[in-house]
C-alpha cells in the first residue's frame, strides 16, 4: 500500500500516537507507520507519572490506571527517608493500554494506522516500507531511542544513555502499596538509581539503571542483594527486560521537513528517565508547528517552539542529575538524615510535582 500524506509518523507508540492526533485534529492527512503488528512498547516501561503530568498529555489514562502513589521511601547506602505527600501525586499505569489509547485517539481524529509497516529506507520525502512507498510533506520520527529516522537523516547522535533492567514481580510481599522506593547509591548504581514501584499489594516493578552497560551484571547482583529488594527474588517474574533511556536531547531535532519527537529526540528527564509527559507535550508543539507550516505557510518552527517551552525545565533536570552523580555516597547519607526534620519534610512534601520540578 503506497500513498502521499501531509504528515508521516514513523512509530506507533505513545508519542507517535500523540503526534498523529495533534496533526490529524488540525485537518492534516496523517499516517502512522508501525513496524510491529500491534501498537505500543509492550510494557517495557515502569509506567509511573505524576497525575498532573499525565493530564497534560491529553491522552486518556483512566482505563490504564493501576495504582496511586502518595510518597516515597528514599534509600541511600546507610540511611532512609520516608516522604508522604498530602495528596495522591502519581499514577502507576498499564503502558500497553496507555499506548493503545494514544494511537486510537489519533485514529479517531482521522489518522490512518498501518501496522506491520517497518520503514526500511528514507530518501528525502519518501519512505520505503515493507508495504510499499509513502511520500509526505513532513516526516515525524517517533521511532524511539534507536531511531532509524534520526540515523537516516544524519541527526546528531545522543551522547548519553542510561541502561536499565526491570522485572515485574507478582506474588511478592510489597512493603508499601502507596509509596515508591528509590535507591541512590553511586557505588552500586552509578549514574542513575534503583526503584520498587508497587502495582498492588502483591505486585511491583523492580528495576535499576546505570550509566554504562558493562556495569549491568554487577549492579543487578548487588541491587537484588539489598535487604529491601532481595525478598522479591522469591516472587514470580511476570516479565523482565533490558532497555535504554536517552539521558539528554539531541543537539538538533529538526532538519528541513524532518522532525524528531519523544525518545527519538531525547526528550526525557535526566533525573528519572521519564519521557511520556515531555514527549507528549513536544508532540503538541509538533502538531501546531506542522499545521502552521502546511496550512498557513509559516516557518516550520518545531525546534524553536519545544526548546523555548521545555528546554529550560529539561536542562534543570540535567543539572540535578549531574549534581546527584557527583555526590559522594556519604554525602547522600548525610543529606537524607538532615532532611529527617519536620520543616524539610513538610517543604519536600509540597515540592511534589515530578515533572515540572519547581511548581508547587
Ligand atoms: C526501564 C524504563 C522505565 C521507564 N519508565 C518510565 C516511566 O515510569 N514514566 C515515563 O514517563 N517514562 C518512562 N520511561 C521512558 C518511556 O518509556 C519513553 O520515554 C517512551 O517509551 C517514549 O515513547 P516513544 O513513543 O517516543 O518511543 P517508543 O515507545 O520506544 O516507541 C517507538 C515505536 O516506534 C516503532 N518503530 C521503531 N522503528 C521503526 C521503523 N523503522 N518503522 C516503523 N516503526 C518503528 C517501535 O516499534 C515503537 O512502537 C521508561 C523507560 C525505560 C527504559
Amino acid at each position: 500500500m503506497s500513498g502521499f500524506f501531509d504528515v508521516t509518523i514513523v512509530g506507533g507508540s505513545a508519542i507517535g500516537g500523540a503526534s498523529a492526533a495533534e496533526c490529524a485534529r488540525r485537518g492534516l492527512s496523517t499516517v502512522i507507520l508501525e513496524e510491529d503488528p500491534v501498537v505500543g512498547k509492550f510494557r517495557r516501561c515502569t509506567s509511573i507519572c505524576s497525575e498532573s503530568g499525565l493530564r497534560s498529555t491529553g491522552i486518556p489514562f483512566s482505563e490504564a490506571t493501576l495504582n496511586y502513589i502518595n510518597g516515597a521511601v528514599i534509600h541511600s547506602q546507610n540511611e532512609d527517608l520516608t516522604l508522604k505527600l498530602r495528596e495522591k501525586k502519581a499514577i502507576v499505569f498499564d503502558r500497553q493500554v496507555f499506548d493503545e489509547r494514544s494511537v486510537s485517539r489519533a485514529v479517531s481524529a482521522g489518522a490512518e494506522l498501518r501496522l506491520g509497516s517497518r520503514v526500511t529506507s528514507f530518501r528525502a520525502n519518501n519512505l520505503s516500507t515493507s508495504e510499499g512507498s509513502i511520500g509526505a510533506k513532513v516526516i515525524v520520527g517517533a521511532d524511539g531511542v534507536a531511531s532509524s529516522t534520526a540515523a537516516a537523516y544524519q541527526f546528531p547522535v545522543i551522547k548519553r544513555f542510561v541502561y536499565c533492567y526491570e522485572a515485574e514481580i507478582s506474588n511478592a510481599d510489597v512493603a508499601h502499596k502507596d509509596l515508591v522506593e528509590v535507591f541512590f547509591d553511586n557505588r552500586m548504581l552509578p549514574g542513575f538509581f534503583g526503584w520498587i514501584v508497587p502495582v498492588d499489594e502483591k505486585t511491583a516493578r523492580v528495576g535499576f539503571g546505570v550509566d554504562d552497560p558493562s556495569k549491568m551484571m554487577r549492579a543487578k547482583n548487588d541491587f537484588f542483594s539489598r535487604k529491601e529488594v532481595s525478598p522479591y527474588k522469591s516472587g514470580d517474574t511476570v516479565r523482565d527486560f533490558h532497555a535504554s533511556i536517552p539521558a539528554r536531547p539531541r543537539a538538533s531535532t529538526q532538519k528541513g521537513n524532518v522532525i524528531l519527537v519523544g525518545d527519538a529526540a531525547g526528550q526525557t528527564k535526566s533525573t528519572t528517565g521519564g519521557g511520556l509527559v515531555f514527549g507528549s507535550l513536544c508532540a503538541k508543539e509538533a502538531g501546531a508547528s506542522i499545521a502552521g507550516h502546511l496550512s498557513d505557510g509559516k516557518e516550520l518552527d518545531y525546534e524553536k517552539r519545544w526548546r523555548s517551552k521545555y528546554g529550560l525545565t529539561l536542562s534543570l533536570h540535567r543539572n540535578l542529575r549531574r549534581l546527584a552523580d557527583r555526590m559522594d555516597d556519604s554525602l547522600i547519607d548525610a543529606a537524607l538524615s538532615l532532611n529527617r526534620n519536620p520543616l524539610s519534610l513538610s517543604l519536600l512534601s509540597r515540592f511534589g510535582d515530578m515533572d515540572f520540578l519547581f511548581r508547587f
